[in-house]
């Protein structure tokens, strides 16, 4: 199975922690990482004033099941010392599951694609930029949804 994960952090070093979060997406069991995308740089929504995000998106193929994967990367997400405050608030790092292969999936613990990927710049953007030629389980091409997304508060990092 094709697995796309969305990275982003706004604590404690945010550029360490998604280098980190690549390195050990990169040991996960059963799953090999594919690609990695640049890191983007980006301004937080959510409550209140908050520090800039670093974000970026992975490729995995994985043999684990969808919530397999999403136990280890939450197991990844608890070693950067995540402390959920408040929904959307600020945090160390935070993994997504934006794609997998072209399912669909509504449970209550995972909601494939990822509710909100397609308002997302910070998560189109880097998507498009290791797979260009995605199409969401829908038909709709990624390239279709970044035209309407506009860049704001959106920078890629060198
Ligand atoms: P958002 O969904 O807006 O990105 P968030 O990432 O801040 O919000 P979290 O607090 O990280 O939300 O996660 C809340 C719960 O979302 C998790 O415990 C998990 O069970 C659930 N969840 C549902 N779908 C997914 C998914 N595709 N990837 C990761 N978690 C998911
Ligand atoms: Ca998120
Ligand atoms: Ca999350």
């Amino acid at each position: 199975m094709l697995a796309y994960i969305g990275l982003g952090s706004n604590l404690e070093n945010p550029r360490a922690q998604v280098e980190q979060a690549f390195f050990e997406l990169s040991t996960l069991a059963s799953s090999q990482l594919l690609k990695r995308s640049p890191l983007y740089g980006s301004t937080a929504v959510g409550p209140g004033e908050q520090p800039d995000y670093v974000n970026a998106v992975a490729l995995l193929e994985t043999d684990l099941q969808p919530l397999e994967l999403l136990d280890a990367l939450q197991a990844i997400e608890q070693s950067h010392r995540r402390v959920r405050i408040e929904h959307w608030g600020p945090r160390t790092l935070d993994l997504d599951i934006l794609l997998l292969d072209d399912r669909c999936i509504d449970s209550e613990r995972l909601k494939v694609p990822h509710p909100y990927l397609t308002q997302r710049n910070f998560v189109l953007y880097p998507l498009v930029d290791i797979a260009p030629d995605l199409n969401l389980p829908n038909g709709e091409s990624l390239q279709e949804l970044i035209s309407s997304c506009p860049q704001d508060g959106l920078a890629r990092l060198e």
